[in-house]
């Protein structure tokens, strides 16, 4: 059985360079060439004998043969049809892996959760191609595909956005999106040199625990996000004109400023200032007009 681990600088310029492979920039691809970070991510991961795991994008598939040996199946999902071959045979020794040469962004999850896990929720686990990482994670939570977690590799600074709270320049509709689904936790820091090629931004490893109830209650979680996207689309404007001015809201003046003093806010207040749960306030107060 051929169970040669790829994470590290030789082993991986030499299955590149058997398969004339010619990184592709457009995907996103930088491989991990170093073992420790490897073996970090899947034991964040939580990975165990009990799991379903979906990766996206196995490249050479250097984190895939972790995933193989500590999970009960992977799939692996890779867009690249260059690297099936090779997928091949660095995946040869494991036969608990399917390798789906697809876009992530086209695969029905919940289909390949029922099919392999019995509609339980699933891990994913990946070290991301960062020109899709919204679109993936958005994804993910809101095509209510049964999730435990997500153990991803990000751009470090769409890690800090996930992660924090308001009053920083970081925080945006990213961070309220992840946080009204899980429970983010930054595991890890990975410089450039980890990567084969090596990125020009700084990555980290993220954790998203996925909430059974969501932490906040929300009438109309559509409606929610609505507010959320008018508020930060005018960062630099109030909350009141962020609101007023946005297309996908019709709410008279009048209507705006009564739901922002029923927050006990300053009607000057600006979107990035409130939180998660003022959101939710915020929302069920014009959802309750709606009703009136
Ligand atoms: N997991 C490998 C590793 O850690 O060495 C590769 C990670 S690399 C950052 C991202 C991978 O995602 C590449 O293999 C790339 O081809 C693949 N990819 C890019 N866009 C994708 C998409 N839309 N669907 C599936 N895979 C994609």
């Amino acid at each position: 059985m051929e169970r040669k681990h790829l994470g590290n600088p030789t082993n991986t310029r030499e299955i590149i360079d058997k398969y004339g492979f010619a990184f592709q920039k457009r995907f996103g691809q930088n491989f991990l060439i170093d073992g420790n970070v490897v073996e970090k991510i899947v034991r964040e991961a939580g990975v165990t004998k009990d799991d379903f795991v979906l990766e996206i994008g196995p490249g050479i598939g250097t984190m895939t043969q972790l995933l193989c040996e500590n999970a009960r199946e992977v799939a692996a999902v890779e867009i690249d049809t260059n690297l099936i071959p090779i997928l091949k045979e660095t995946l040869a020794g494991y036969d608990n892996v399917t390798v789906i040469n697809e876009d992530i962004l086209k695969v029905d999850i919940g289909a390949l959760a029922q099919e392999k896990n019995a509609g339980r929720p699933i891990k994913v686990v990946a070290n991301l191609p960062y020109y899709i990482t919204t679109p993936i994670i958005m994804g993910l939570f809101e095509s209510h595909v049964p999730i435990d977690s997500i153990t991803i590799m990000v751009q470090k600074e769409v890690a800090d956005r996930m992660q924090v709270g308001p009053g920083t320049k970081d925080y945006g509709a990213l961070s309220l999106a992840v946080q009204y689904y899980a429970k983010p936790e930054i595991v890890l820091n990975v410089p450039p040199t980890c990567f084969m090629p090596r990125p020009n931004v700084g990555s980290a490893v993220i954790r998203l625990k996925k909430y059974e109830k969501c932490p906040v209650n929300v009438d109309n979680p559509e409606l929610m996000f609505r507010l959320i996207r008018a508020s930060f689309n005018q960062r630099r404007k109030t909350l009141a004109n962020g609101l007023s001015n946005s297309p996908e809201l019709h709410y008279t003046k009048e209507e705006i400023a009564s739901a922002i003093e029923s927050l006990g806010v300053s009607s000057s207040i600006r979107g990035e200032a409130l939180t998660l749960e003022q959101f939710a306030e915020l929302s069920n107060y014009f959802t309750g007009l709606e009703s009136k």
